[in-house]
């Protein structure tokens, strides 16, 4: 494979921390698979701010332009500057801003319980069979959140009244749908589809396409499941799902409550996929989690999240599943031989050691041998 251009934006808090031992990672897989990465740094969120102005700098965006994927950490320090508007912070300014510029309509998030993590998953050990492994992916770009007219009008009686729209079009389903399709083609072939088609005529809509989508994959078994339902299942029996498929704010919703089941949010990373060229297709990868302030700088972040991202840009932008799959085990590896960061150790696992960020990552590395 020729060159790959990665745009890597640590961003802030923890950022950098689980950015470095992620990067370590990433040079450990060039030199096992004889890849040719090309890593180009720069500044995002309040390390744009300081460094050139601006959440996201001009030759920051310019950068990710010419690049093949985004390797992101987090932005956003909610305590820094309260005269920054809402829409110049990080959080709209960086990370809103590359989603629409790229046009990234899928969100994946695989939530994987290791059997030994048990203690870290709130339901009982009874309810996640043999370790949980399920991947919700979300339409990211359309549905309630962007649908117009958005708008409060005032009623003039004392009354106000908000309304947003819920809009799909035939071609957004369709793409979300195929994402969810292939990706459980390489897993374990089953796609449950979330909607509300009993209310909603977007639910509706949703079922049909997704349902003819279906035909396309007949190694893929799909069912359709109602949300409400599904919120439910989730922590009846989420050893049901292999992949979940789900509209824009459902998927928000499920995936939180989703990732929950996971113990902490420093083991989660997160693909958002845009268009596909020839074999590449552009993704932002990055943690599930945030900056996590209270524990920044302080050699305490659990790296593993922005490692396992790596892993899904590999797979998911370059076709590498080899080397995201060898990131996958890596990690695997380490968490049997019982290495802990603060996030998910406790007193009760058994011959667990509890480490910090550089320890995790080098151990990772070594582990891929
Ligand atoms: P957070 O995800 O940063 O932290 C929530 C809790 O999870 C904290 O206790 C934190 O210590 C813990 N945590 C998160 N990642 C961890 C890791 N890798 N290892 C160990 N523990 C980890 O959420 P928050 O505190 O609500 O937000 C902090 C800032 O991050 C805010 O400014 C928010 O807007 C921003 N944020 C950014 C993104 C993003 O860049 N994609 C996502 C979520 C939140």
């Amino acid at each position: 494979m020729s060159q790959i251009k990665i745009a890597a934006l640590a961003g802030d808090g923890i950022g950098p921390e689980v950015m470095r031992e992620a990067l370590n990672v990433l040079r450990a897989i060039e030199r096992k698979f004889s890849l040719d990465f090309i890593v180009t740094e720069a500044p995002v969120g309040w390390a744009g701010i300081d460094a050139a102005g601006r959440a996201l700098p001009d030759a920051t965006l310019e950068l990710c332009r010419g690049s093949d994927a985004i390797l992101f950490g987090s932005v956003g320090l909610p305590d820094r500057d309260p005269t920054v508007p809402t829409e110049q912070r990080p959080e709209r300014a960086a990370l809103l801003r590359l989603r629409k510029e790229f046009q990234l309509f899928a969100n994946l998030r695989p939530v994987r319980l290791p059997k030994i993590l048990a203690h870290a998953c709130p339901l009982r050990p009874e309810r996640q069979g043999d370790g949980l492994d399920l991947l919700v992916v979300r339409e990211l770009t359309g549905g309630m959140y962007f649908g117009t007219p958005k708008m409060t009008e005032d009623l003039g009686n004392g009354q106000r009244r908000a309304t947003d729209t819920m809009v799909y079009t035939t071609s957004e389903i369709e793409r979300i749908a195929r994402v969810a399709f292939a990706a459980a083609g390489n897993r374990r072939k089953k796609v449950t589809s979330i909607d509300k088609a009993n209310v909603l005529e977007n639910g509706v809509l949703w079922r049909e396409v997704v349902t003819r989508v279906s035909k396309s994959y007949p190694e893929v078994t799909l069912e359709h499941m109602f949300v409400d339902n599904a919120a439910m299942q989730l922590l009846l029996k989420p050893t049901q799902f292999d992949v979940i498929l789900c509209e824009n704010m459902f998927g928000d919703i499920l995936s939180d409550e989703a990732a929950a089941l996971a113990g902490s949010l420093g083991m989660l990373p997160s693909a958002s996929l845009g268009a596909t060229t020839g074999q590449r297709t552009f993704g932002l990868y990055e943690p599930a989690g945030g900056t996590a302030p209270d524990i920044a700088g302080k050699n305490l972040a659990n790296p593993i999240a922005q490692i396992l991202s790596v892993s899904m840009m590999l797979t998911y932008s370059f076709g590498r599943v080899d080397a995201g799959d060898a990131i996958q085990n890596a990690v695997r590896v380490v968490i049997e031989q019982g290495l802990r960061t603060g996030d998910i150790y406790s007193t009760a696992d058994v011959g667990a050691r509890r480490v910090g960020t550089r320890e995790m990552g080098a151990t990772i590395v070594a582990a891929l041998g």
